[in-house]
């Protein structure tokens, strides 16, 4: 008879919702002591994924008593406007996070702006100072991804000294820091990327796998070791042949490989929605400590 066990999903929107909760009563704390964090957001026009973003943060944001502030510029803003205003929020006190939805215009150089941003101001983690923090153990302003990353793996309750993690995709903003992370925590780390020979050998040998390549249905059972923990990262759109409807699948093939895995996080609903707290988070502990 066929073994019909399921992998246990990791709930992301439960998590989040519980991060939020605590990040609610330190602000709450922050506020009355007159000391109120801000997240302040830059955006280029002509940006529509990003505009639906920015809109929801705003609401996630008020919904935990969070001020946030959006600064849109124009669609020809060029790179000097650009650093010109992370230069203005960089210089006034009462911002103490600041993000920049991302993709800019063509000509606006992303890398440049990061590294404009106040290290301690830098809520995403992408200044190169606080990425290069990671390598050093600090887990202050880590890029948000990565730590939503950690956050399911260590949400499983996994004692991850000793184990075997293989991280498929290695970009400097995801892949690369949740690789360090994971080393930090004493696993065995292999960094795959698209070069790799034999990545279901890496993989079916692993008890940990994060998935961030941005390539649908790239991990499937053939990749999974019974039991793994199983963390997908990636946020794919793709076409259903059938219906021709869009829909947003992860790098995890999650109905061949949730028979086998012990742990799987889902896509939607799994590491997105802690990216989004992770921002949360690190705006907080950033006016915390300003
Ligand atoms: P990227 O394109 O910068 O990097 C992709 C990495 O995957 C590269 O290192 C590449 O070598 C590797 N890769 C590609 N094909 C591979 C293969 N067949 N085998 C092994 N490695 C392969 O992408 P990114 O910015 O790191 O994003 C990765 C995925 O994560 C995307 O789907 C992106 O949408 C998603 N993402 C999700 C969140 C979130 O909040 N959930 C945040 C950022 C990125």
């Amino acid at each position: 008879m066929a073994d019909t066990t399921q992998a246990q999903r990791i709930d992301g929107r439960a998590l989040a919702a519980a991060v939020r909760e605590d990040l609610t009563h330190r602000i709450e704390v922050m506020v009355n002591a007159g000391r109120a964090p801000r997240l302040d957001a830059v955006i280029v026009q002509g940006n529509p994924a990003g505009e639906v973003y920015a809109q929801r943060q705003a609401r996630t944001c008020e919904a935990i008593g969070l001020t946030y502030a959006l600064h849109t510029l124009p669609a020809d803003a060029d790179q000097q406007l650009v650093i010109d205003t992370i230069d203005a929020l960089n210089a006034d006190e009462a911002c103490t996070g600041i993000m920049v939805h991302l993709p800019l215009p063509d000509g606006v150089c992303m890398q440049a702006v990061q590294a404009r941003i106040a290290v301690h101001k830098d809520v995403e983690g992408v200044n190169p100072a606080n990425i290069g923090g990671v390598i050093y153990g600090q887990r202050t302003l880590v890029p948000c991804t990565a730590a939503a990353a950690m956050h399911l793996i260590e949400s499983t309750g996994i004692e991850l000294a000793g184990t075997r993690a293989v991280v498929v995709g290695a970009s400097g903003i995801v892949g690369k820091p949740v690789a360090v992370l994971l080393m930090q925590a004493q696993a065995t780390v292999t960094s795959t990327n698209i070069h790799t020979e034999d990545l279901v050998g890496h993989c079916a040998a692993a008890d940990i796998i994060v998935a961030a390549a941005g390539v649908p249905g790239l991990i499937g059972p053939e990749h999974v070791k019974p039991g793994a923990v199983v963390i997908d990262v990636g946020i794919n759109r793709v076409t259903c042949p059938d219906s021709g409807e869009q829909r947003t699948v992860g790098d995890v093939d999650a109905d061949a490989v949730a028979s086998i895995a012990g742990h799987l996080s889902p896509v939607p609903g799994g590491v997105g929605p802690v990216t989004v707290a992770m921002l949360l988070r690190n705006t907080v502990e950033a006016a915390q400590r300003a």
